[in-house]
C-alpha cells in the first residue's frame, strides 16, 4: 500500500519539467523544504518496503528520488553561486548542507541497499542492468555491506578525512613566506604597475610573498636569479613540515579506507570508476607519455639553456626556478605576438553569436529566446532545437558583478529524462561586454568560453535518459574534460576562428596571426608533459603502496629526476602544499589523460573540422549516451578502434617553434 501512495506523490510532482527560477524568497525556501520532503519520503518508503522488490518498486522510485535530489542540488548549488539576493543564497548554501546529509544517509543505508540487492534485472534492458549495477558498486564502494563496527569505523574514517584535507588546505594559506629585497633594484624586469605596488617600506625594503599575485609575475620577470630562486624555495616550502604529518595521515587513513572495503590499496580503489580501470593503466599512460614527449622536452630544454648562456656564460644547467623566466623571454623574443591587435578581433557579441553560429553549422541545431524568470537582468535564457523540437534549455550569466562566483563553469541544473523532462544548463562566466557587445575579449577568453559551452551541449545533447544517473556530464571523471578539450581547437584554427574573430571593421583574424599565436602558446610544451608526468607519477605512487613507512622526500624527489627535465632543488618539500595529492589524489594523470583522448577524438575532425557528418557521429557515439556507456566503449564507437597515443605524439611532436 505504501508503494502505491509513493507512486502517487512521485507522478504529482518529480516530472513536472523544471521548476521556473524563484526570485521570492519565501517561495525559494518552500520548493527548498518540498522538493528536500518528497525526496527524502521516497527514501524512508524505500527502506521500510514490504513486499516484491522489482524495478518497479524499487528502481523506479529511486530514479525519481535521484531525479528530484538532482533538481534541487543543482538549483541550489547554482543560486548559492550567482543569486543577487543574499537571503536567497543563504537558503541555497543550507539546502546543499541538507543534501550532503541526506546523500550521506542514503549510500549507508543497509535496508535500501538490501531492497537494491534483491531486485532481479536478468529479464530487462542493458540501461536498467547497468542502473542496478551502479547502484550496488557505489553501495558496497560505501562500505555499507560491511558488519556494523567496520561501517561505524569507515564512517569515522571518512568524517577524520574531511578534516585532514581541509586542514591541508588551510595550512598552505595560512602559511604566507616572504623574502626581503633592499632596493627597487631589485625588481628589474618587471612591469610598472608590480613596481609601483611594490614600493619600499619606511625601512627601505622591500617584502614579496609566495602569495600568487606576489609570486607569479616575480618568477616570470624577475631579472635577479637569486632573488629568483629565493622565493622560489619558500614557494615550495609552504606549510612545510607541518603538512608533511598531514599528508600522511591521508595517506594511512585513506588506506585503510580501502582496505576495508576490499581493496589492495587506495590507487585501487580510486581507478576503478574511472576511465583507466586500474593502476596499471596508469602506469603505462606516464610512461608512454614520458617517451613520446621526452625528444622535444629536450630540444626545449637545450633552448633555454642556450638563452641562460647568454645571460650566464658558466651555466651547465637550468633550474626549475628559471623555467618560468626563460620560457617567458623566449616567447617574447622569437613568437612575439601583439596582444593588442589579437584582441581587436575578439568582441564579445561576435564571440558569443559565433558561438552560436558554430554549433549549428556543426551539429545543425538552432536557438531560440526562452522566454522565462531569470535571477539577474543580465542573465539571458535560450532555447535549444533540433528541427522544431526543443531538445533543452540554458540561462548565460556572462559578465561579472558584485557577491557572483569568480571563475568560468558550466552549472547542470537538471539532468533529461526520455519523455519526462528536458535538461537544464547555466553557463557562469565573468566575461567582458556587459550592456555593450563591442566590449574587446582576450583571446584565452573565448577559448574559456567555448570550452564552457561544449560542457553546456554535452549536457544538453546527453539529457534524453532512462535512468537520471546517466544524464547530463555523468561518464567517468576522467573523462569529462576530453570533449571540452578537444572543442578548443577551434578557437586555435584560423579558418574556424574566422566565425568568431571579427574586428569593428569587419575584417576577419589573419591566418598569419592565428599561426603565430598557436607557435608562442605550444612552445614549453615538451617540458611542460614531461614534468606534468612527474607529478603523475607522484600521485599514483604514494597511494600505490602501504603509506606507513613512506618517505615523502626521497620518493618525490627520485621521480623528478626520473620524469622531469628539471632537478630537484635542495631543501624544497613540495608534497607540503601540493594540494593536488589530496584532492585528485592517485588521479593527478587526469587533465594529460584526457588531453590525450581529446587529440585522438580530434583526429577525425583534422581533414575538415566543419564536417557535419563527422560531427553527427560525434554527437552520437560521444555526447549523446552521457553515463549510459563507459567512455572506452563511447572512444571506440566513434572512433571504431581502441584509444590511441599516437594522435596525441604526431602533435607533440609536429614542432611548429624549432
Ligand atoms: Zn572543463
Amino acid at each position: 500500500m505504501r508503494f502505491i501512495s509513493i507512486l502517487t506523490v512521485v507522478a504529482m510532482t518529480a516530472f513536472t519539467g523544471f521548476a521556473q527560477v524563484e526570485n521570492d524568497l519565501a517561495a525559494y525556501k518552500k520548493s527548498c523544504e518540498e522538493e528536500l520532503a518528497k525526496a527524502t519520503a521516497i527514501f524512508r518508503s524505500l527502506e521500510s518496503l514490504d513486499g516484491e522488490k522489482t524495478v518497479e518498486t524499487v528502481l523506479k522510485p529511486l530514479n525519481e528520488m535521484e531525479a528530484l535530489l538532482e533538481k534541487t542540488g543543482g538549483k541550489a548549488s547554482l543560486f548559492y553561486n550567482v543569486h543577487p539576493n543574499q537571503e536567497i543564497r543563504d537558503v541555497a548554501e543550507n539546502q546543499e548542507k541538507e543534501l550532503t546529509k541526506l546523500y550521506n544517509e542514503i549510500s549507508l543505508s543497509r535496508p535500501l541497499f538490501e531492497a537494491v540487492k534483491k531486485v532481479d534485472v536478468s529479464a530487462t534492458d542493458e540501461q536498467t542492468k547497468r542502473y542496478h549495477k551502479h547502484m550496488l558498486r557505489d553501495f558496497r564502494r560505501s562500505g555499507v555491506d560491511q558488519p556494523e563496527e567496520v561501517r561505524n569505523r569507515i564512517k569515522k574514517l571518512n568524517e577524520e578525512l574531511t578534516e585532514l584535507g581541509q586542514q591541508f588546505s588551510l595550512n598552505t594559506r595560512q602559511d604566507v613566506r616572504s623574502i626581503t629585497l633592499s632596493s627597487t633594484n631589485d625588481l628589474a624586469g618587471l612591469p610598472e604597475d608590480y613596481i609601483a605596488a611594490h614600493l619600499p617600506d619606511t625601512n627601505g625594503t622591500i617584502t614579496i610573498t609566495t602569495d600568487y599575485p606576489d609570486y607569479i609575475p616575480f618568477s616570470r620577470y624577475a631579472e635577479n636569479d637569486e632573488l629568483r630562486k629565493k622565493l622560489y624555495i619558500e614557494f615550495k616550502n609552504r606549510a612545510y613540515p607541518t603538512n608533511g604529518d598531514v599528508l600522511k595521515e591521508i595517506l594511512i587513513k585513506r588506506y585503510e579506507l580501502a582496505n576495508l572495503v576490499g581493496y589492495k590499496n587506495y590507487a585501487d580503489f580510486e581507478t576503478e570508476t574511472k576511465m583507466v580501470k586500474n593502476v596499471k593503466t596508469v602506469r603505462n599512460f606516464i610512461d608512454e607519455v614520458s617517451a613520446i614527449a621526452r625528444p622535444r622536452a629536450e630540444k626545449e630544454y637545450q633552448v633555454l639553456l642556450k638563452r641562460l648562456q647568454q645571460i650566464d656564460p658558466k651555466a651547465t644547467a637550468v633550474g626549475d626556478w628559471q623555467k618560468t623566466y626563460l620560457e617567458e623571454l623566449i616567447r617574447k623574443e622569437q613568437f612575439e605576438v601583439d596582444a593588442k591587435a589579437i584582441r581587436s578581433y575578439f568582441q564579445f557579441g561576435v564571440v558569443r553569436d559565433g558561438i552560436f553560429d558554430l554549433t549549428t553549422a556543426l551539429y545543425g541545431v538552432t536557438f531560440r529566446p526562452w522566454d522565462t524568470e531569470v535571477w539577474d537582468p543580465d542573465v539571458t535564457a535560450y532555447e535549444l532545437l533540433d528541427g522544431d523540437k526543443v531538445i533543452g534549455r540554458f540561462y548565460l550569466d556572462l559578465h561579472p558583478r558584485e557577491n557572483k562566483y569568480k571563475h568560468a563553469a558550466h552549472f547542470g541544473i537538471q539532468g533529461g529524462i526520455a519523455g519526462k523532462q528536458l535538461p537544464v544548463s547555466a553557463l557562469v562566466c565573468n566575461f567582458p561586454g556587459k550592456g555593450d557587445d563591442s566590449a574587446l575579449m582576450e583571446h584565452a577568453q573565448v577559448e574559456t568560453f567555448l570550452h564552457e559551452f561544449g560542457h553546456l551541449l554535452h549536457h544538453l545533447f546527453s539529457g534524453n535518459q532512462q535512468w537520471i544517473r546517466f544524464s547530463g556530464i555523468s561518464t567517468e571523471l576522467d573523462f569529462v574534460e576530453a570533449p571540452s578539450q578537444m572543442l578548443e581547437e577551434w578557437v586555435w584554427n584560423a579558418n574556424t576562428l574566422k566565425m568568431l574573430a571579427k574586428n569593428k571593421e569587419g575584417k576577419t583574424i589573419p591566418p598569419e596571426l592565428v599561426e603565430k599565436m598557436v607557435a608562442a602558446k605550444e612552445f614549453g610544451n615538451g617540458l611542460f608533459t614531461t614534468h606534468q608526468m612527474f607529478y603523475a607519477a607522484t600521485s599514483i605512487t604514494i597511494y600505490d603502496q602501504n603509506p606507513a613507512n613512506i618517505d615523502l622526500s626521497k620518493t618525490m624527489d627520485s621521480l623528478q629526476e626520473k620524469y622531469s627535465m628539471f632537478k630537484p632543488v635542495p631543501d624544497t618539500h613540495m608534497y607540503a602544499n601540493f594540494g593536488h595529492l589530496y584532492g585528485y589524489s592517485a588521479m593527478y594523470c587526469t587533465y594529460m589523460w584526457s588531453q590525450v583522448i581529446a587529440k585522438d577524438l580530434f583526429s577525425r575532425f583534422e581533414a575538415d573540422m566543419m564536417d557535419k557528418k563527422v560531427a553527427a557521429d560525434y554527437r552520437k557515439n560521444i555526447l549523446a549516451p552521457g553515463g549510459s556507456k563507459d567512455a572506452k566503449d563511447l572512444v571506440e564507437g566513434f572512433l571504431g578502434r581502441p584509444y590511441s597515443f599516437e594522435p596525441f605524439a604526431n602533435w607533440l611532436n609536429s614542432d611548429s617553434t624549432n
